[in-house]
């Protein structure tokens, strides 16, 4: 279960507060989307939650399962179960597909004071899960992402987030830009990795990929803050109506 209470974040360069007192709870198996103007702080809070050294927590907390996740790299986030799908791909070249999901699974495994994966074992895992992703295999020779389509890039992410098994999955914004067919990549992927031990934060700012995952709960992020949450009814109203009356009711 994630827990985050009264969560305050800057960016560490300026100072900017971005995160102003916002409270999230999502459970297990919960798929909680997040939605919101743009410059809410909805990637901000995508990135304070993975780690990136750009942002300072200056109060609240991050509670995975309990046990709060501020003083806890990156690397060891990801160890404790944390993926975040980035809204723009990282374009890698001269490093394999293949190569770089063997070093993603391996740091992971070494985090967690596991033995790297067996070569054999690596490359029938990968098979396995880009077959049931309709992945074609010549991809996985490619660098990661360098003149993917953008339903191949999809396609990797989601077979990183597959591969890696992650207990709480942040996808942010991974529908801007994306045409139906990509769309349906990443919604299949999600809905076929829920699970009951797995949660999702789902963050976009348009209700177009929540027909396609629906979330348990929506939660609307408004300068810096939870401004107001509901059911999947909330996503479709703010489809119809704006964000405008629920600012105004909440200011
Ligand atoms: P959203 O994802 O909801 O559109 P963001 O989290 O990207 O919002 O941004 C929230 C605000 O913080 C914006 O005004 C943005 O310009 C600013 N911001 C976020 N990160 C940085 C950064 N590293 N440097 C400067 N400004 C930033
Ligand atoms: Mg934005
Ligand atoms: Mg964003």
């Amino acid at each position: 279960m994630l827990e985050i209470k009264n969560l305050h974040a800057r960016i560490a360069e300026d100072g900017t507060e971005i995160i102003r007192g916002l409270d999230l709870t999502v459970k297990d198996g919960e798929v909680a989307a997040i939605m919101g103007p743009n410059g809410s702080g909805k990637s901000t809070l995508s990135y304070v939650i993975a780690g990136r050294e750009d942002y300072e927590v200056t109060e609240g907390d991050i509670l995975w399962n309990g046990e709060s996740v501020l003083e806890m790299d990156p690397a060891e986030r990801a160890a404790a179960g944390v993926f975040l799908a980035f809204q723009y791909p990282m374009e890698i070249p001269g490093v394999a597909t293949m190569e770089f999901l063997k070093t993603a699974l391996n740091a992971q495994r070494k985090a967690r004071g596991e033995e790297p994966l067996k070569i054999p074992d690596l490359m029938k895992r990968v098979k396995e899960a880009a077959g049931s992703l309709e992945m074609d295999m010549a991809m996985l020779k490619r660098p990661l992402n360098v003149g993917f389509s953008g339903g191949e890039k999809k396609r990797a992410e989601i077979l990183q987030m597959k591969l890696l098994e992650p207990k709480l999955c942040v996808l942010d914004e991974t529908d801007s830009g994306l045409d139906i067919d990509a769309l349906k990549i990443v919604a299949d992927g999600v809905n076929a990795l829920r699970s009951p031990e797995r949660a999702f934060l789902v963050i976009t700012h348009y209700q177009r990929l929540l027909d396609h995952i629906v979330p348990d709960t929506v939660h609307v992020l408004y300068k810096g803050r939870i401004i107001k949450s509901g059911g999947p009814d909330l996503a479709l109203h703010l489809e119809e109506n704006g964000y405008a009356d629920v600012i105004g009711e909440a200011a």
